[in-house]
């Protein structure tokens, strides 16, 4: 006995709505829906949205879904968008008709978006589809071509499946698959179609095998590319591998597998890397394959990368050491003008005629040994005591008077004694620093210098008469680059 159908219940309607459709009935499709037709991508051909719903019964249609899904996650679309190219699933409405919508709604479609496109534009895009699924089927024929040519393969095969070996779940359908020595390898074509989590997908199956998977595309335009092929660049250390008729030609004249490849070449431009891309045909024996990561590679890009991190940070850290050494540079020529100009203000100071000038600019030049530390204190009235300083430096080097009303050495240094005592040991110091300290002894005929000096020893070691305030000596210091301080144990004072 067959059971009544069972009629919809009240509560189902009064919740929104609900439709149930018997089950043999035709499936119905919405009265106007965004996606008008599906590309097949088993034949290439066009279908009719409306037409291919309505062949199939409800029950049919349901299981349609299922199917067109599962084909998907498996990388396998059924039916693709003529216009972009994206795999299509069965949708139902909430009164359970069916229409097509895009595995991913991203509104980029122009079937759906209705973006404005001319009957020819449309036309053109739907043409653009039907040559990528031609150029799947022509590159897997390429491949199949180039891998007859090469003896170090055997196994080649098409569409067969892969069942994971035992112990691991699942079965793959590669477009082909071969054997090289002890390596096993799937190539797949890659389609705009193939989304990221299916490459993925493949990516984990294949290494739990064991197994190198290869991407090879129809083509690859740097400057030209679909995210689906950047999921498979950068998934694949920056390498696309490219079969196409010129490969194929020498594949055969060279009885091994060859391919395109292109990659990305790191190379450093002033402060930035930047990538070149290359291309060039490389043998499969000369590929990097590393199955634990699911990379065949033409050219290590990430190593190459790595080391023009290392490179750039290498020269960055000269770039600053030179720069540095520039400002230190910069530093010692900015002290080394202060000290010019304040000699050259002390010494003019029996030729100048403004006087009032003269001495306000004392206080301009203290203001910019602050910066050294050999400012002096308090208020800076005496001007004497740089020029003083200046005079006593110059007269050490000239090895004669500068600035001294005298004719020797000597009766400078008797002046000293007297009147400048705190400047005596420097100058002592400056003497024997610019190697003129013997013409003390020398111009000392009547031995009188030689007679103060044994005689007050220990008074100019420890009498604070013979010693400058701290600042004065910080100003000596300063004014003589050091040379009038005792020199350090080593450096042989001379
Ligand atoms: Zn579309």
């Amino acid at each position: 006995m067959i059971a009544p159908a069972p009629v919809s219940s009240g509560i189902d309607r009064a919740m929104g709505g609900n439709v149930t459709i018997d089950p043999r009935e035709r499936a119905t499709p919405v009265d106007d829906p965004a996606i008008i037709e599906a590309r097949s991508r088993r034949t290439g051909r066009l279908l009719d949205a409306k037409r291919l719903i309505g062949s199939f019964d409800y029950a049919s249609a349901i299981r349609l879904r299922g199917v067109l899904k599962n084909a998907a996650s498996r990388g396998r679309p059924r039916l693709v968008c003529p216009m972009c190219g994206v795999t299509l699933f069965l949708a139902s409405s909430m009164r359970k008709n069916f229409y097509l919508r895009h595995r991913s709604e991203d509104g980029s479609c122009p079937a759906v978006t209705h973006s404005g496109l001319t009957e020819a534009e449309m036309r053109a895009m739907k043409y653009r589809g039907a040559q990528e699924s031609d150029a799947h089927l022509r590159t897997k024929e390429l491949l199949v071509r180039s891998l007859a040519a090469d003896p170090g393969f055997s196994d080649v095969r098409v569409e067969a499946t892969w069942r994971a070996s035992e112990g691991l779940i699942g079965l793959r359908r590669p477009d082909v698959s071969a054997r090289c020595g002890d390596l096993r390898a799937a190539f797949e074509v890659q389609l705009s179609t193939t989304f990221l989590d299916v490459v993925l997908g493949r990516k984990r199956f294949y290494r739990d095998e064991g197994a190198a998977l290869v991407w090879i595309l129809p083509s690859f335009d740097p400057s030209y590319r679909r995210m689906t092929t950047d999921d498979i660049l950068f998934g694949n250390n920056s390498n696309i591998l490219v079969v196409d008729e010129a490969t194929v030609a020498a594949s055969i004249a060279a009885s091994q597998l060859i391919v395109r490849a292109w990659h990305r070449q790191p190379r450093i431009e002033g402060e930035h890397i930047v990538d070149d891309w290359v291309a060039r045909l490389v043998a499969w024996s000369d590929l990097l394959i590393d199955v634990d990561r699911q990379t065949v590679c033409a050219f290590d890009f990430a190593a190459a990368e790595s080391a023009a991190i290392s490179e750039l940070a290498q020269l960055r850290e000269q770039q600053k050491a030179a720069k540095e050494a520039m400002w230190r540079a910069a530093a010692v020529a900015a002290e080394q003008e202060l000290r010019t100009e304040i000699f050259e203000w002390a010494l003019a100071e029996d030729r100048v005629d403004d006087l009032v000038g003269y001495y306000r600019r004392w206080p301009e030049l203290n203001y910019d040994l602050a910066a050294y530390c050999a400012n002096l204190l308090g208020t800076p009235s005496d001007v004497r005591v740089p020029i003083r300083m200046v005079k006593v430096i110059e007269t050490a080097k000239a090895g004669k008077p500068v600035g001294f009303g005298y004719d020797t050495l000597v009766e400078v240094a008797h002046h000293l004694f007297h009147q400048r005592p705190e400047l005596l040991m420097g100058f002592g110091h400056l003497l024997r620093a610019y190697g003129h300290h013997h013409l003390l002894a020398e111009q000392d005929s009547s031995g009188k210098w030689a007679g103060k000096v044994s005689a007050n020893r220990e008074a100019m070691r420890r009498d604070p008469h013979f010693r400058l305030a701290d600042d004065e000596q910080r100003l000596f210091d300063f004014l003589s680059e050091d040379l009038c301080r005792k020199p350090a144990a080593g450096e042989g004072g001379k």
